[in-house]
């Protein structure tokens, strides 16, 4: 939307951008005395994420992300650097989320979570993580320690069977060692309340075609905007839609769909911006079902081609977004 286009929104629409633009100027103008009027605005947000690996060691049904379909790979250090970078004049987080697919699959989270500190000096820095693979991370607790007050490791249980639990068992004791050493460590069952973003027919994948009004109501991924590729997207689901593997078949007019969106680049006017962060539902909302449907998240343990989905997509369904790993 241009610096005007809002003159074409609906009325309420305008309302809450013109409240937006008036609050990110009065913000500016408290926190950067003397900064020239030109000069491009800080908007404080309540959270900004990014991806520091793609690919995950787990596979939950429905991740938000893909991480689960054999998705593979991740940014470099470098990359998540300049991408924070770019961001960080235009954004202030008031959580900075380090997520993925799995961060800790990046042997260089220890550097990312460093650099997203000096980036954000001002932001709590959150990591997320199913936690199987901190061990490889013997320098993060010595950074996280020293970011106390404003840095936590958010460490995702993903299952309440016995099998999981007893799997899980060597995370929770390093995540006491990591505790007694500084470390701000949160345990969370993220299983709880798992609910379905789409369903799995084979190795199709199947939107469920909600209508974007209520989808975005009951939807929970608007919390988490992205930047990715440099780019800030709306969240998880219309970011990563492109790494699926080939192997996952996307029919088309749901790529097409996806392909429409258009995400915002860093040099972007203030109003672009404003107008970006105000947007709430949009036609690419379609890809996601208008209403939550909980269900039992199988054991992520199991490798996705081991089991099938546990429901098939229906006409028309339920959802919300998944929480982050
Ligand atoms: S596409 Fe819309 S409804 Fe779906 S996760 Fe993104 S913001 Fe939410
Ligand atoms: S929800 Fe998290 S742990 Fe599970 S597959 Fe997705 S990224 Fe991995």
């Amino acid at each position: 939307m241009s610096a005007l286009g809002w003159k074409n929104a609906p009325s309420a629409s305008r309302l809450r951008l013109q409240a937006f633009l008036i609050a990110a100027g009065s913000k500016i103008a408290g926190r950067v005395p003397g900064r020239a009027r030109t000069e491009p605005a800080v908007v404080e947000i309540p959270n900004l994420e990014i991806h520091a690996w793609h690919g995950c060691n787990l596979s939950c049904e429905s991740c938000a992300h893909y991480s689960s379909l054999g998705v593979r790979g991740g940014p470099t250090a470098e990359m998540c650097e300049s991408w924070m970078q770019l961001w960080a004049p235009r954004l202030r987080p008031r959580v900075f989320s380090i997520v993925g697919g799995e961060p800790t699959l990046n042997r260089h989270l220890a550097r990312i979570v460093q650099s997203a500190a000096s980036a954000w000096p001002h932001s709590e820095i959150r990591v997320v993580t199913n936690g199987f693979q901190l061990g490889r991370h013997p320098d993060l607790p010595l950074i996280m320690s020293k970011l106390r007050g404003r840095a936590f490791l958010e460490i995702s249980s993903h299952h309440s069977s016995e099998d999981f639990r007893a799997r899980f068992r060597p995370v929770r004791e390093l995540a006491e060692r990591w505790a007694e050493a500084g470390v701000d460590v949160r345990i969370t069952p993220s299983d709880e309340n798992w609910t379905r973003r789409y369903a799995m027919n084979g190795s199709q994948i199947e939107f469920l075609d909600g209508d974007p009004r209520a989808a975005w109501e009951a939807c929970i991924g608007k919390k988490c905007p992205q930047i990715y590729l440099g780019m800030l997207w709306k969240c998880p689901p219309i970011a990563y839609l492109d790494l699926l593997p080939a192997r996952i078949h996307v029919e088309p007019a749901w790529r097409t769909l996806a392909g429409s969106y258009r995400p915002l680049l860093a040099d972007c006017s203030d109003a672009d911006l404003a107008a970006f962060l105000c947007r709430e539902e949009e036609n690419v909302c379609r890809l996601c079902p208008s209403q939550l449907e909980r269900f039992e998240l199988p054991n992520p343990l199991v490798p996705t081609r081991r089991k099938s989905s546990s429901r098939r997509a229906p006409a028309k369904s339920a959802h919300s977004c998944q929480p982050d790993a």
